[in-house]
């Protein structure tokens, strides 16, 4: 069970979620203007593969893989096209290799029979691919300028229970609640801003509040 941080989120008080978000948002924004996705790819079908392999891993070790990855594999077909050992050892360095190559290989088929080939653009035919869940689906559909939820990794379930943006602990329910209070056209960069804000300010052991924006008026957790 992922450490939960609901608690810390009664040091201080402060205004509503609802009164809060934009200025959030804003401030983040602010802070981290260049907050956007770490992982290289350059057409929808490497989007998809990169996200698939980074489960489990950082979007660096991700990128390292997928540099030599993508010049071997340049469409679906080719992730058929050789003995599965290979792509295995292809992809070994982004850990639980045997899992991802088999997810991999299913989504390529299916992107073949059913899809000319082509990354669908529907959400939930993203879903239906084998090994994509509701994170990959989110992350691909929101770059691609198709928001259909907001990604919530250990960052954001981590800021969002310091900020008093939910009291839940299931990523699931996490990313229900913000998307009631986190305004649609932001579904997108909002969980970059986080991510960003989790990985530079906001440490999950010693989170740095004397250098954050939002620990004067806007975190409920601030140590100020
Ligand atoms: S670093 Fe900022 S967001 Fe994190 S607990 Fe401190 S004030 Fe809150």
């Amino acid at each position: 069970m992922a450490k939960s941080y609901v608690k810390e989120a009664r040091r201080k008080k402060v205004a509503s979620k609802r009164q809060r978000i934009e200025p959030i948002i804003d401030r983040l924004a602010v802070e981290h203007a260049d907050a956007a996705i770490a992982l290289t790819f350059r057409n929808p079908l490497e989007l998809l593969v990169s996200v698939m392999l980074s489960a489990q891993t950082t979007d660096v070790n991700v990128n390292r893989v997928t540099e030599k990855l993508f010049v071997k594999y340049r469409k679906p077909e080719d992730y058929l096209a050789v003995p599965v050992e290979e792509l295995e050892r292809d992809i070994f360095a982004t850990g639980f290799y045997r899992q991802k190559a088999k997810a991999l290989r299913g989504t390529m088929e299916q992107l073949i029979t059913q899809h000319d080939g082509q990354v669908p653009e529907s959400f939930d035919d993203l879903l239906k691919l084998p090994g994509v869940a509701r994170k990959t689906a989110n992350v691909v559909s929101a770059e691609r300028g198709n928001a259909q939820g907001i990604v919530v990794d250990t960052h954001v379930r981590r800021l969002s229970q310091r900020l008093g943006l939910s009291r839940q602990e299931d990523p699931v329910k996490i990313e229900r609640d913000l998307m009631r209070i986190v305004p649609r056209g932001d579904w997108a960069r909002f969980p970059h801003l986080l991510i960003w804000h989790g990985r530079r300010i906001c440490d999950a052991r010693r989170p740095h509040c004397e250098d954050c924006p939002l620990a004067a008026d806007l975190c409920p957790s601030s140590l100020l």
